[in-house]
């Protein structure tokens, strides 16, 4: 059975972005807020107008001192966008960056359902409670660097082979392209009009 993946005592701290009205306008943040907090593990939940910005940031490190929070939820935008930000704040904050875990209120929510207020919030409701649960998983992780041969292997000799080999021997990779027939270009050959040439194929 699969058991949180620490012994300490879980505080889980929640902070949910208005986004402006990106969100808010969509999604009944203070509900969400004021149910999160109340979630097993949960030491505090918080709204945030703009959690991103330097207030909110502010917010996550004042609270990961005051709750001696061990892990955090950012509930806000998809974490293609600001992942990078909060794991900073967090770490500014003592915390191990990998000990914040994020839930998609905008693109994954308020965005795809307006108008529909309370369905909207419920579903916020239930992408925080993922990742609340998701959190009481998370482990510290540490990074390293290692070191990388520089060599490509291809496999495939048509346009798309021939292109990839091309651009990463650009980029400073020794490629070493394989086809299995006798030439390359592979359906090129075929397409006279669209490479009247032929050269891609000898
Ligand atoms: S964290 Fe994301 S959702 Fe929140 S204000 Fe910044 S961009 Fe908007």
């Amino acid at each position: 059975m699969t058991t949180e993946a620490t012994s300490e005592e879980l505080r889980i701290g929640v902070f949910i972005c208005d986004c402006g009205l990106n969100i808010a306008g969509a999604v009944d943040c203070v509900e969400v807020t004021r149910w999160a907090a109340e979630l097993p593990d949960v030491a505090c939940a918080v709204q945030n107008k703009y959690t991103c910005a330097d207030p909110g940031q502010n917010e996550i490190k004042n609270a990961i001192a005051e709750h001696r929070l061990n892990r955090v939820v950012v509930a806000s935008c998809s974490p293609r966008q600001h992942e990078p930000t909060f794991r900073t704040c967090v770490l500014e904050a003592g915390l191990n960056p990998y000990l914040m875990e994020m839930a998609n209120l905008r693109e994954h929510c308020s965005w795809v359902h307006p108008g529909d207020w309370d369905g909207a919030t419920l579903k916020a409701k239930d992408l925080v409670a993922g990742a609340v649960a998701r959190a009481r998983f998370l482990e510290p992780q540490e990074e390293m660097t290692v070191q990388v041969t520089k060599r490509v292997l291809v496999i495939g000799g048509g346009v798309t082979g021939i292109e990839a080999a091309l651009e990463l021997g650009n980029q400073g990779h020794q490629v070493t392209l394989v086809e299995r027939e006798p030439s390359i270009g592979g359906i090129m050959a075929q397409l006279d009009k669209t490479y009247p040439t032929m050269d891609c194929s000898i």
